[in-house]
């Protein structure tokens, strides 16, 4: 196989020894000097040294938000010219397209192909989508009925946000969280995960050309344990965003403690996909691929529970078994790749022992569940993996795997399935697959998910509110929905008497 890697290799962004972190506008090695590695999980190789921060480099980055947040010019831009910094740093993120799908894919593992057509794209689309919000932030006029008064709410910045993302989209969750933020009037502290520090780096230094004042938004990297505790803990902090596991989105709230500072929670999930038999079979079982393994199933709506109507049960399970069985596992910047690894070890050993344990529980697997040799070897790659005689009870179909792997479960009954679909400390996202518009509307309003899709599956925008039911988190991303998360409201009373 020959790969090509062109721009990123060769930029001076992966070419520093350490990557430093950003703080009030600076770029500086950590206040303990130390750094991390980290690592291609296609080859398990070091793809470059990050400086590593920790609670000091905190508290250096919030002092510098606070600043810029209080005083200097981002307070008195105006809501235009905010949306304009937003709009210039879509056209560099478009100007460095092939750059950060690079880095992406090196840092991450993804393929190349949804580096290219997805993440960096929707990135740009992101920050545009909120540079227009940035001028449409408008408060109300309330009729009260008390005579003579004038009452109105303005809609003001949080302050000081923590911002903390996951690994599995590096990119795309920096957007998420950024670009909400500053269009609300916000400063920021942003801690990329330690697997995939890379790409939100990078867009630090476009933020910094695209002339945001310094301080308003810093990147720290490091740890969840170190850097990510005490952001989420500082007192100085008025809010925090999180993306990633429900386990630390319960540490995140408990820290939150100490100043009650606002949380937004956005977790994990084990979403119900539903096929139904008057559904295109075909296209069901394509849309199953995509709702498992896109991004190698480690994506927070991952399909990872498939239903299927016991009269249509083995031909979708055979047709996803044949089609999952050919797919290309191969280096994520490899363009012919479809599968890429898993993104590091750690990750690999947590779904080879969920596969394990759904084998011991019973289970049989009708394709996967082992890992590739030969030249793949050394990176973190897993076969795509499809369960079969699984009970709703059985570990690998109640707990989040975060890997390729699914389960497939006949049903009977319509009211049945939305029980069995219910039955879940989760709430994320849910899949029906059906030509019938009664059962559509049925089951929309039947499961319990922040989203549903029909006939389709992971379709996400910027316009369309995403967010979790039940232990699946709280507060919305994206559309209008997520600016209650960056703004509160104030209330002004005028005696006009
Ligand atoms: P985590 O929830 O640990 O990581 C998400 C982010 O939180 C990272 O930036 C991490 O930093 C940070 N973090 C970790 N611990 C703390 C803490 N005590 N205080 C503040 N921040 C913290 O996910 P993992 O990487 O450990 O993945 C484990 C599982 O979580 C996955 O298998 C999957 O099930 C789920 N997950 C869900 C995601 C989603 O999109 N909903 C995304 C990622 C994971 P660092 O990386 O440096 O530890």
């Amino acid at each position: 196989m020959t790969v090509n890697i062109t721009e990123s290799a060769q930029s001076a962004f992966i070419q520093q020894q350490p990557i430093k972190m950003l703080i009030g506008g600076q770029w500086v090695e950590s206040a303990s000097g130390k750094t991390f590695d980290t690592i291609n999980p296609s080859t398990g190789s070091v793809l470059a040294k990050v400086a590593e921060g920790d609670s000091e480099d905190i508290n250096r980055a919030v002092a510098a938000a606070r600043k810029a947040f209080e005083s200097g010019p981002w307070p008195k831009l105006t809501p235009s010219q905010r949306g304009r910094l937003l709009w210039k740093l879509a056209d560099l993120i478009e100007q460095h397209a092939e750059e950060l799908a690079q880095l992406e894919t090196l840092d991450n593992g993804k393929p190349i192909r949804y580096s290219r057509g997805g993440d960096v794209p929707l990135t740009a689309d992101h920050f545009r989508y909120f540079a227009g919000w940035a001028t449409k932030l408008e408060g109300d006029t309330i009729p009260v009925s008390i005579p003579n008064m004038l009452t109105y709410t303005l809609r003001e910045p949080v302050g000081v946000v923590g911002q903390i993302i996951p690994w599995n989209f590096p990119l795309q969750m920096a957007s998420w969280k950024l670009a909400p933020a500053l269009a609300c009037g916000n400063t920021v502290i942003l801690k990329p995960a330690e697997q995939t520090p890379l790409t939100a780096l990078r867009l630090g230094e476009l933020i910094c050309e695209a002339g945001f004042p310094e301080g308003v938004v810093n990147i720290i990297p490091g740890f969840g344990e170190t850097a990510g505790a005490a952001l989420a803990a500082h007192l100085d902090v008025d809010k925090i965003a999180f993306t990633g596991s429900t386990e630390v989105g319960r540490k995140i709230l408990h820290a939150s403690e100490g100043n009650l500072k606002k949380v937004t929670l956005e977790l994990g999930g084990k979403s119900p996909n539903i096929i139904f038999p008057d559904a295109d079979l075909k296209y069901a079982v394509r849309g199953a691929m995509n709702a498992i393994f896109f991004n190698q199933g480690q994506v927070c709506t991952a399909g990872s529970r498939l239903f299927v109507h016991a009269s249509v049960y083995d031909q979708v399970v055979s047709g996803l078994t044949g089609a999952a069985s050919k797919m290309k596992l191969g280096q994520g910047i490899d363009p012919a790749t479809e599968l890429g690894p898993l993104v590091s070890h750690e990750q690999l050993e947590r779904v080879t022992s969920y596969i394990a344990t759904g084998k011991r529980e019973g289970a049989a697997t009708t394709t996967g569940g082992e890992r590739p040799g030969d030249e793949l070897a050394q990176g973190y790659f897993m076969q795509p993996t499809v369960f079969d005689q699984v009970r709703d009870d059985m570990t690998i179909a109640r707990e989040e795997i975060f890997g390729p792997v699914v389960v497939a479960l006949p049903f009977e009954e319509i009211e049945e399935v939305a029980a069995r679909a219910n039955s879940s400390i989760y709430g994320l996202a849910a899949g029906v697959w059906t030509s019938d518009v009664k059962k559509v509307h049925k089951m929309a309003a039947s499961l319990k998910a922040g989203v549903i899709w029909v006939n389709t599956y992971n379709q996400f925008d910027a316009a369309a509110p995403f967010g979790g039911y039940k232990q699946s988190g709280y507060g919305r991303e994206m559309g209008h929905a997520v600016l209650d998360a960056y703004t509160q409201t104030k209330t002004v009373w005028v005696n006009l008497r």
